[in-house]
């Protein structure tokens, strides 16, 4: 995996010589969200001059190599600085490439990109699809730009503020998926601490002589049979009434524990 900087470095030169700046900033945005969605893409093509052109119309025709364009210098909106062709960095054309693995074809993730840039795409034409091409007309036809007409800079500048929208959009959405995510943190925390401060609770429920045990075992200590001073607790309470249940608090019992006391007691299996 490159760098953005390293991935924008490819294409520098070429972005350099694109002349309209709306169609320029979109261009870096392209590349820079693409790559962000773990697509690294190489712009090939931006401005070509007229002979240019006319050099690529010969191809295939006059000159070796294939057909690439139809379009003679002057019918092509990358005369005038209105169109760009790309190539996956790692997939080269082919369109099927998944090269980040999400399920969603290279190729298509980048035409997504461009159409959210204000970009149409070549592939989308009906004859002579063009599926490495991207432009931007500002509704104005090749005839109109042969006869001179340009994209006002109204045009281009609320191009521009579009193409700068999209990235506030992106940090609107950011910011509502972080205060979700905060917010569900939240809840799950305070969740946890209800269920601490239960345990919590039921801790020192256990830690306390109930109100009904006060009794008991005083009486019992008065009868020796308590001894400890670690007399605390639900559970210990429990057990005291249990013994009391048993008859453990009776005459008989206690005149047994006082023969004890007393070391006086015999083994009466003897
Ligand atoms: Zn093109």
């Amino acid at each position: 995996m490159s760098t953005l900087t390293e991935v924008q470095a490819k294409s520098a030169p070429i972005i350099s010589q694109i002349q309209n700046e709306a169609v320029r900033l979109a261009t870096l945005k392209l590349i820079e969200r693409c790559y962000k969605r773990g697509v690294e893409i190489r712009i090939t093509q931006g401005f070509r001059t007229t002979e240019e052109q006319n050099a690529l119309y010969a191809q295939g025709r006059t000159t070796p190599g294939p057909i690439v364009t139809n379009a003679r210098g002057g019918q092509s909106y990358h005369n005038y600085s209105l169109a760009i062709d790309f190539v996956l960095i790692k997939g080269g054309y082919n369109m099927q490439y998944d090269g980040d693995s999400d399920g969603i074809a290279d190729w298509v993730e980048v035409v997504t990109e461009a159409k959210a840039l204000g970009f149409a795409w070549g592939g989308d034409w009906k004859s002579f699809k063009d599926d490495p091409h991207f432009e931007m007309s500002f509704g104005l036809s090749l005839a109109d730009l042969r006869s001179g007409k340009r994209p006002s800079s109204t045009q281009i500048s609320k191009a521009i503020s579009q193409i700068n929208a999209l990235d506030d959009k992106e940090e609107e959405r950011m910011s509502e998926q972080l205060e979700k995510k905060l917010d569900e943190f939240k809840k799950a925390a305070e969740a946890q601490f209800t269920a601490l401060d239960e345990k919590f609770k039921l801790l020192e429920k256990r830690h306390a002589v109930p109100a009904w045990a006060d009794k008991l075992l005083s009486d019992m200590k008065q009868k020796n049979l308590i001894t400890s001073t670690n007399d605390k607790g639900y559970d210990f309470s429990t057990i005291a009434q249990m013994m009391k249940n048993a008859g453990m608090l009776e005459k008989t019992f206690l005149d047994h524990v006082a023969q004890i006391n007393k070391g006086e007691h015999k083994n009466e299996s003897k």
